[in-house]
């Protein structure tokens, strides 16, 4: 057919054999145009960027850049696949109320450790803080800002903090996940006035019986930055971790691992242990340590099922 010449663009969601891009340049940049795509492409996911050319129908994508980071999901056969690329932060959302816990947020970072993407902790709802709460979530979260985590404070209600995180969110894509009730909707709608975030449900029918999946989409901040979001993303990082790899999610024994005396050192009671040694000398917590013993048997739990 009557091709337009080759442009960049940026998936904003997608439908089967079809995607929506935003234009990146030219005339039409910021225009939405669905595509269909080149068969020899592979699966595109939104914040993929693509080539993509014009034609009467819309257009037609015809080539996929290469991708930063992935995010994957179980699909509804087990299969880990890709729902979204290119995403720079993965914001892990916790509350006063229902209160933050150390297990729990180590679970969303070793999930984003695993997925190479970089976590950023969001205390949301801080006013609902008060005495009796205020420094047992502190002393959580400096914590983790001593292991090189940002931690980053909000209230949706009260809008404060929002000028930071708004900030810290600019020129990146990024992800907000946690439980349900931390009030990632709320800070969502805050940060994207007139959105619909019920937009692109769909329904697919597979051998296993119908699936409502409902496809990530991309939407940019007002003051710059993207936001991809999806009910399924919500979810991210609370399934399963395979055992093996879970040392490797948590950053800070990441780095004394191979320095056991035993290369297949299970770090329990073996001599020349290097994680003991760290957490002897006050290198490593010991609230971290304890996390990552209780997720590790959780994880075999899970198997033994
Ligand atoms: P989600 O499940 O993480 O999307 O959480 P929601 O956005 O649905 O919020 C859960 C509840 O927390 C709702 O009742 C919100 O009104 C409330 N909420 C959200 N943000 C705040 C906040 O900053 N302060 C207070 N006090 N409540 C909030
Ligand atoms: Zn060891």
């Amino acid at each position: 057919g009557d091709l337009g010449p080759e442009q960049h663009g940026l998936i904003i969601s997608h439908f089967g054999r079809q995607v929506d891009v935003e234009a990146s340049e030219g005339e039409r940049q910021g225009e939405i145009i669905r595509c269909h795509m080149r068969t020899n492409l592979g699966q595109l996911v939104t914040g993929d960027k693509v080539i993509w050319r014009a034609n009467p129908d819309g257009g037609v994508v015809v080539a996929k850049l290469e991708r930063k980071a992935e995010l994957v999901r179980p699909n509804p056969y087990g299969e880990m696949k890709p729902v979204a690329a290119n995403i720079d932060y993965i914001v892990v959302t916790v509350a006063v109320e229902p209160l933050a816990h150390a297990n729990l947020i180590d679970r969303y970072l070793v999930a984003a450790e695993l997925s190479g993407i970089e976590p950023v902790i969001l205390l949301n709802k801080t006013d609902l803080l008060n005495d009796d709460n205020r420094e047992r979530i502190e002393t959580m979260l400096t914590r983790y800002q001593s292991i090189g985590y940002q931690v980053l404070h909000a209230s949706s209600s009260t809008q404060n903090g929002l000028v930071e995180l708004k900030d810290h969110l600019k020129d990146r894509i990024s992800v907000f996940v946690g439980q349900s009730g931390v009030g990632k909707s709320s800070l969502i709608n805050v940060l994207l006035p007139g959105v619909d975030l019920k937009v692109g449900e769909l329904s697919v029918q597979t051998r296993k019986g119908r699936h409502t999946t409902t496809t990530a989409r991309l939407f940019h901040f007002p003051d710059g930055g993207d936001l991809i979001d999806s009910p399924g993303i919500r979810e991210f990082g609370l399934w399963h971790i395979d055992p093996e790899d879970l040392i490797d999610g948590f950053r800070e024994l990441r780095e004394h691992t191979g320095h056991c005396r035993f290369r297949d050192c299970k770090h329990e009671q073996e001599p020349g242990c290097a994680l003991k040694d760290a957490i002897a000398d006050g290198k490593i917590s010991e609230a971290r340590w304890q996390s990552f013993k209780h997720i590790l048997a959780s994880l075999d739990e899970q198997d033994s099922w």
